[in-house]
């Protein structure tokens, strides 16, 4: 696999994300001129140099949903993410797909907390505390909870102590990892790798960039976004373009 990026470029592989956690690019397979070749094969042809010709070929793939030529660009990302996100993001299954049909066979390989202790572990604290949203079940507002003297942080950073000690307690009494971890919080920090193809990336930055998408996860999107741009600026610009490439 070879990123096609300059060496200013791989400086920026790292984007931190919320307190404790981040996104980088670990690998890249393709670029835009990978998208133009996968659909000029049709014709014989290959190109060695992106043209605006090219330019305006990824533009019309991406405008009438001739997704394959993108499936073959495929990113690998190395992320930390707090547990309720990484819940979030393992609802998007479809990841590695040369083939027409969606295939299930993304690829997610994560820290397990039946190996390792979690005591070296992080939790996530928000800045502040959200209230719950009035027209969205599901969704919080932009206000947050009057908090001046931080109680409920404090209360809630001293919970997440507490769960932690119970994990230790219980492992030094002999439990089994796999069994002690059922006391942590859904804000303990993972840690995973995920690869995933250039139409699925997208597919996951829209869905989880919009203002219905959790704060935290949309933070998480706004990085792959930049990671992304910057190994295929004109497929991304164009497939983000669309309104509905499913
Ligand atoms: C704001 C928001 C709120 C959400 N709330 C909830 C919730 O409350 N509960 C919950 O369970 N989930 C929830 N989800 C998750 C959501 O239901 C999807 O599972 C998730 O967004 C993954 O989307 P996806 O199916 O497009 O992704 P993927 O599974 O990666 O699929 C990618 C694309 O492949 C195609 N595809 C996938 N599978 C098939 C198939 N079998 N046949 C044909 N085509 C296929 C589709 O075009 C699909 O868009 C939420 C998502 C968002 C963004």
């Amino acid at each position: 696999m070879s990123p096609v990026m300059t060496n200013e470029q791989t400086e920026t592989r790292h984007i931190d994300v919320l307190d404790h956690g981040f996104v980088e690019l670990v690998d890249a397979l393709g670029s835009d001129l990978t998208v133009v070749n996968s659909a000029r094969v049709s014709f014989g042809k290959r190109k060695t140099e992106l043209s605006e010709g090219d330019k305006k070929l990824i533009k019309f793939l991406a405008d009438h949903k001739h997704w394959s030529p993108f499936r073959h660009v495929q990113l690998q990302f190395h992320c930390k993410v707090p547990e309720f996100v990484a819940r979030q993001w393992y609802k998007h299954v479809v990841g590695i797909a040369y083939s027409e049909m969606p295939t299930v066979d993304h690829a997610w390989n994560e820290v397990s907390l039946r190996y390792v202790n979690a005591s070296e572990f992080d939790f996530y604290t928000p800045d502040g505390f959200r209230t719950q949203s009035d027209d969205n079940k599901q969704a919080s507002t932009n206000v947050c909870v009057s908090d001046p003297d931080g109680k409920l942080k404090t209360a809630y950073d001293t919970h997440c102590d507490n769960s932690l000690k119970l994990y230790q307690n219980l492992i030094e009494s002999g439990v089994a990892r796999e069994q002690a971890r059922g006391v942590l919080p859904l804000s303990i920090y993972t840690e995973y790798y995920w690869t995933a193809s250039l139409q699925a990336l997208v597919n996951f930055i829209k869905l989880r960039q919009h203002p219905g998408a959790q704060y935290e996860i949309r933070e998480f999107a706004d990085a792959l976004e930049k990671l992304t741009q910057q190994v295929v600026p004109t497929s991304y610009q164009y497939l983000l373009g669309v309104e509905n490439h499913s």
